[in-house]
């Protein structure tokens, strides 16, 4: 793990391409959140994050986030950015998650919005990003951009107990900066589409990473979720 005054001279460069990229396309900086990825990090890496000033983390898997929670500042936020199996639904209701990002099909918004009812019947809703597979990659999660409107469609009509923020994507991987560039783009046009048909609001966008940030920012993203940038390489493989 990298020293806190490694971590912080990192979220300064972080915090200054973000300016800039806001600067090159005409958008404010307070427009665009960064949520630090902290998956594959100890604890640490959360406390780091809380002592810079910094809300939330993004963790990806449930078990591992909930190994920290008590280990780290209780007004950290946790946002889970990771593929949710439905059994580990109820987890994410008891344990106070403040959203998933990575709410990826019917199936698992009807396991959400039950372990909500059951697990916190008097507490506030679950806020949920849908996960749009924008850039048509086999290898992510997330409904098809063709699939976008009915999942929103049974989040709003079927789900009272989650709040549905926006839309997340991963960009498929690729050296090529323009195609998670045009993946961001969709995601864009898909959100525009659907509050224009439902007259919702969906204010979040959540796409862009590390490597592609200032493509995300350019196509309009509100959440940029770094990892690398901030905490340096990660010991274990990723998996999306
Ligand atoms: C790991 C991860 C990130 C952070 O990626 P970096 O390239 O390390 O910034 C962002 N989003 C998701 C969904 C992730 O799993």
């Amino acid at each position: 793990m990298i020293s806190y005054q490694e971590f912080s001279d990192n979220a300064d460069r972080v915090r200054e391409r973000l300016l800039r990229a806001c600067d090159a396309c005409g958008r404010k900086a307070d427009e665009v959140r960064i949520l630090p990825v902290t998956k594959f990090h100890p604890a640490e890496a959360v406390i780091y994050a809380h002592r810079y000033g910094f809300s939330s983390v993004g963790e990806n898997r449930v078990q591992e986030a909930e190994s920290k929670m008590p280990l780290c500042p209780p007004d950290i936020k946790w946002e889970l950015i990771g593929h949710l199996q439905s059994n580990k639904a109820a987890s994410v209701a008891e344990h106070g998650f403040y959203r998933v990002q990575s709410a990826d099909s019917e199936k698992i918004l009807k396991k959400l919005n039950g372990a909500l009812v059951l697990r916190r019947p008097n507490s506030e809703n679950l806020r949920v990003l849908l996960q749009i597979n924008a850039g048509a990659d086999p290898a992510k999660f997330g409904a098809d951009l063709s699939g976008a409107a009915a999942l929103l469609e049974y989040a709003l009509g079927s789900c009272p107990r989650l709040e549905v923020d926006g839309l997340m994507t991963i960009a498929p991987l690729d050296e090529d900066l323009d195609v998670a560039e045009r993946c961001f783009e969709n995601l864009r046009k898909c959100a525009e589409a659907l509050r224009e048909r439902f007259g919702v609001p969906l204010p979040e966008l959540s796409m862009g990473m590390s490597a592609d940030m200032e493509r995300a920012v350019r196509q309009g993203a509100t959440v940029i979720r770094i990892g690398t940038a901030l905490f340096g390489e990660r010991e274990a493989p990723q998996q999306h």
